[in-house]
């Protein structure tokens, strides 16, 4: 068998991931959907050229939550390509109550149901609820062929549901947003640490590392760790953790599970799922 037959048809890619904007692909070699657009909309379509993908491919967005960082390219992007966004009705009036958003042609806008299965060009796509300060806060779960992806950026708590969306999935794109020590350390104002550390605002290496190392199987084709925090974070911080909740639970990864944290700025290039 040649590598390429290996390969699987059902692919991620990464184009941004962070607080200053998270843009990602999920789809076929040839046609697809995006999730989020927190970066430009011509960052997205030169992005998307990197990987053969012009944007009359994309069929549809879909929005996590209406915070800047997942929506600011939102308007500029679907001016010139009039592509539907899905997302939570709260989230989409987020969106036309938004700043930066408020232009978006709401013909575009199609409400989803959490947790009601709708399939895009072949993919069975399901959002979930997730706590978030963000309104109408989803992740996705995606199934192709046989193929599995959980999303789930931008938690304040792994709850019930959110964990069994992820532990689903044999591809894991997890939040691994902050460390507690340079958190804690750190100079952000003592309100915005008691945000984000609370409920309602982002996932610690600590806790996902553990919820990770705790679901691992043999499976798992890859554990992608996002919006990792600029201050607060880096990724060999955030992966070490991960590998220290792995020893400590005597779990030893597979050499075909990839581990790795997205890039802030950076295109991932196609993952295969
Ligand atoms: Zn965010
Ligand atoms: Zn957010």
């Amino acid at each position: 068998m040649d590598l390429f037959s290996c390969l699987s048809p059902f692919v991620f890619c990464s184009f941004a991931s962070g607080s200053s904007g998270n843009c990602y692909y999920v789809g076929k070699q040839d046609e697809g959907v995006l999730v989020d657009v927190g970066i430009s909309g011509q960052s997205v379509v030169k992005a998307l050229a990197k990987i053969e993908i012009p944007m009359d491919r994309i069929r549809a967005i879909l929005v996590t939550h209406d915070h800047i960082d997942h929506v600011k390219g939102l308007e500029v992007l679907t001016k010139n390509h009039s592509v539907p966004i899905f997302a939570h009705s709260d989230c989409l009036l987020g969106i036309a109550e938004g700043k930066a958003t408020k232009n978006v042609d709401a013909k575009l806008f199609h409400e989803i149901e959490p947790l009601q299965p709708f399939e895009i060009c072949g993919i069975t796509i399901e959002a979930f609820p997730v706590m978030h300060d963000g309104r109408g806060a989803v992740g996705y779960h995606f199934s192709f062929e046989g193929h599995t992806l959980t999303i789930a950026t931008d938690i304040g708590m792994l709850d019930k549901v959110v964990k069994e969306q992820i532990r689903r999935a044999d591809n894991i794109v997890i939040e691994s947003n902050y460390d507690v020590e340079m958190l804690e350390k750190g100079s952000y104002p003592y309100m915005l640490k008691q945000r984000i550390a609370g409920p309602f605002g982002h996932l610690s290496n600590r806790e996902s590392a553990r919820f990770v190392a705790e679901i691992y199987r043999p499976e798992i084709k890859n554990i992608m760790l996002c919006h990792l925090s600029e201050n607060n974070n880096t990724p060999e911080c955030a992966l070490s953790c991960l590998y220290e909740q792995f020893r400590m639970k005597h779990v030893r990864p597979d050499v075909n599970t990839s581990i790795f944290s997205l890039p802030r700025h950076k295109s991932t290039g196609f993952v295969y799922l």
